[in-house]
């Protein structure tokens, strides 16, 4: 137990937070992942700085557009395997609140601490505060896609809130970065201390750029990138064709991999004169660099690469993001879809590796999934021509991926438009033959939704438990 030192007011702030958790939880409103954090921060905002201070063993957040929650998970994984348990946010309370939250609900109504490190997601026009509130030993930042303009902007302002982040970190902050995705790694430069992280397999990048591709033009210079190819969405081997920006070689990188369909694939990592064989239970190419950016987040706080590696063979991969269930019988995965380039790589893992053929897509335009779907034409849903026996659309805006699978030239027999989250899992589930897997693809509230559905009928825990 660590003691953090809150003062009057911060025992006040803590109390209050903790009230409201218990209130919250009393009253089944969404098992109270942000609004202690509100509360607490009402009373004292310097409540999380304070809490913060008591995790003597420091924190880790994970930043970016995608992958921020298997990232985290993936950490506190490994870290758990050290005997270091950490003190985390809940998937999808990624704003300051959340994480306040979850600082307060695992603080003793004393201000005593059961773990010394954190490890927290945030969204990218949060991460300033956060950095600032809490000083984190580590900073890592996944990838930068559009994901919902009409939230955040364009892709330049929320580069510029993860610069603002990364430059004023506090002295001997280790930035990890994704050495394959340019705008990331152009965050690097001028940095004192930098892990760069990513994929050295030749072999495996495409010529083309989907259409969801952002970052084809070099931060210097303006030029566009000539890419020597991509593993997905505009993360690949990449220079500026006027030189003055390159891909930076990096430091610990995946250097092998095999992708055993959705259950698991194996890497070898390399870092240095080190190497090390990874198993995982995750599939899909986006999922590699959230092991490599793992491995290299917890090396830099100085668990050794070999040692963590060896922790991964038992993941459970975090909720939605691969997760197993089962429908009316059926094999079932969840795959959660946020944006286009996350869209498309969930789809390509469902068809590439999971070899699906039987799907159930859902689309709702609610705040947290933002609120232009028109983002649909940029998800390569062509796939799914000649490859789709049946395919269950639902969520508010089903009609709009009707017309989008339409021009996707999926034929209109095997598509079934049905509204009713309930009814739509029934009815993608006795579409699915025997001997084979449902592939469920939502938006976030979509998601939620649907598990909530799955929830009520025994195949899943709730998800703040
Ligand atoms: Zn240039």
């Amino acid at each position: 137990m660590r003691q953090a030192r809150l003062g009057p007011r911060g025992g006040a702030a803590l109390w209050a937070g903790k009230l409201t958790a218990l209130m919250s939880r009393a009253l089944h409103v969404g098992g109270g992942t942000t609004l202690p954090g509100d509360v607490s921060r009402w009373v004292d905002r310097r409540i999380l700085t304070k809490l913060a201070a008591g995790l003597d063993g420091g924190s880790i957040v994970v930043s970016g557009t995608n992958g921020k929650t298997t990232t985290s998970a993936l950490i506190r994984h490994i870290l758990d395997s050290q005997g270091r348990p950490a003190i985390a946010n809940q998937a999808g309370a990624n704003l300051i609140f959340g994480v306040t939250a979850a600082l307060v609900d695992r603080a003793s109504w004393s201000g005593a601490l059961p773990a010394s490190i954190g490890v927290f997601e945030i969204d990218e026009a949060s991460l300033p505060l956060l950095v600032t509130e809490t000083g984190p030993r580590v900073i890592v930042v996944t990838n930068l896609f559009r994901d919902q303009l009409d939230r955040y902007g364009e892709l330049e302002t929320t580069a510029a809130h993860l610069r603002r982040a990364l430059t004023q970190g506090p002295e001997g902050v280790t930035a990890v970065l994704n050495a394959d995705d340019p705008m990331v790694a152009a965050l690097g430069e001028d940095l004192p201390r930098v892990t760069y992280a990513g994929v050295e397999a030749p072999e495996l990048l495409q010529p083309q750029l989907s259409h969801g591709a952002d970052a084809k033009f070099c931060p210097r210079c303006g030029s566009p990138f000539i890419f020597e190819g991509v593993y997905f969405g505009h993360v690949g081997h990449y220079r500026c064709p006027r030189g003055d920006f390159e891909r930076p070689t990096p430091e610990i990188a995946v250097t092998a991999l095999e992708i055993d369909g959705i259950d698991e694939m194996r890497l070898t990592v390399r870092a240095g004169s080190e190497s090390a064989a990874v198993r995982v239970p995750l599939s899909g190419l986006y999922n590699v660099y959230n092991v490599v950016l793992a491995l290299a987040a917890t090396r830099a706080i100085g668990v050794p690469l070999r040692e963590a590696a060896g922790t991964l063979g038992n993941f459970a991969p975090a909720f939605g993001r691969l997760e197993k269930v089962a429908v009316e019988g059926r094999p079932a995965v969840l795959l959660l879809g946020k944006n286009p380039t996350g869209f498309n790589e969930v789809l390509r893992t469902a068809i590439q590796f999971g070899k699906g053929r039987y799907f159930l897509l859902a689309l709702n335009d609610r705040i947290a999934d933002g609120q232009d779907v028109s983002w649909i034409w940029d998800v390569d849903f062509e796939s799914l021509k000649g490859v789709a026996q049946h395919v269950v659309l639902t969520g508010d805006r089903a009609l709009d991926l009707a017309v989008r699978l339409k021009y996707a030239e999926v034929p209109g027999d095997r598509i079934e438009v049905v509204t009713g989250w309930e009814e739509a899992l029934s009815r993608a589930a006795q579409a699915t033959p025997e001997g084979e897997t449902l592939f469920i693809l939502p938006t976030y509230t979509a998601m939620l939704e649907l598990r909530a559905v799955l929830t009520r009928q025994g195949t899943l825990t709730p998800y703040w438990r």
